[in-house]
């Protein structure tokens, strides 16, 4: 299989003013995270940062035009990999050591990354047997409530747990933009991790059904509106109570 430049790793792409979208495109659909950019007043947020195969502050410039505080979703592989390289890391209680010490079976590396979730592989070094997220030395540990504040705009952190422990949603109340990690997306959800948890997963999902949201952007696949974001809680619920 052919290795990517670094400089061709990821791929940007505007959503709206201050939002944009960055992923890895040679990781395949099911197995590739959506990493977020929104620019704030007075600092910028993101959320989730990819496999960390190649630098995202090496290759992706608009990460490092301002503060920036890079929260964690959740510490699967495919979400922490660069945070590493953020001075300043934002993570739930529940999962603030699988941040600062990952294993390859804490963070799923073990058993999902073979060289077949690429079409292409990432530069040199990489190697999948040996591949692992780097520690995030010190992260700010948030709890449900807490406000992240760009300025201009602020996104509430939800407590989401059920795909891990200390999964986190965020929501900004003036635009109904919800970020939603791997909780909730339009594409097969993952309910049966090593620290996945039934009942927690239900309670998280009508939580989110509750929220007057407007577009949902999930930790994997493409983003939906609010109808959409509907019908696949309460489609899902209803296949979990028959
Ligand atoms: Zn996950
Ligand atoms: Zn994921």
């Amino acid at each position: 299989m052919d290795r990517i430049a670094p400089e061709n790793w990821y791929q940007t792409k505007k959503i709206d003013d201050d939002v944009t979208h960055i992923c890895e495109p040679y990781i395949k659909e099911f197995y590739r995270c959506n990493i977020w950019h929104v620019r704030g007043s007075q600092s910028d947020l993101l959320v989730d940062s990819g496999m960390g195969v190649v630098s995202l502050t090496d290759w992706v410039s608009i990460v490092t035009e301002k503060d920036i505080a890079a929260v964690a979703s959740h510490t699967h592989f495919d979400h922490i990999g660069c945070h590493h390289e953020f001075k300043h890391c934002i993570v739930h209680s529940a999962e603030a050591d699988l941040l600062a010490n990952p294993t390859r079976e804490s963070t799923l590396v073990e058993p999902y990354v073979t060289d077949d979730i690429f079409t292409q592989l990432p530069p040199q070094p990489y190697v999948s047997e040996t591949y692992a997220v780097k520690k995030t030395s010190q992260a700010e540990i948030v709890e449900d409530g807490h406000v992240i504040d760009l300025g201009n705009r602020q996104f509430e952190v939800i407590h989401t747990p059920g795909h891990s422990p200390g999964g986190i949603a965020l929501f900004e109340h003036k635009t109904g933009i919800l970020f939603s990690g791997d909780l909730h997306y339009d594409g097969l959800l993952i309910e049966d991790t090593y620290h996945s948890n039934p009942s927690d997963y239900q309670n998280s999902m009508k939580r989110l059904l509750e929220l007057p949201v407007n577009i949902v952007h999930g930790g994997h696949f493409a983003s939906f509106g609010a109808d959409r974001h509907r019908s696949l809680i309460r489609n899902w619920l209803d296949s979990k109570n028959h």
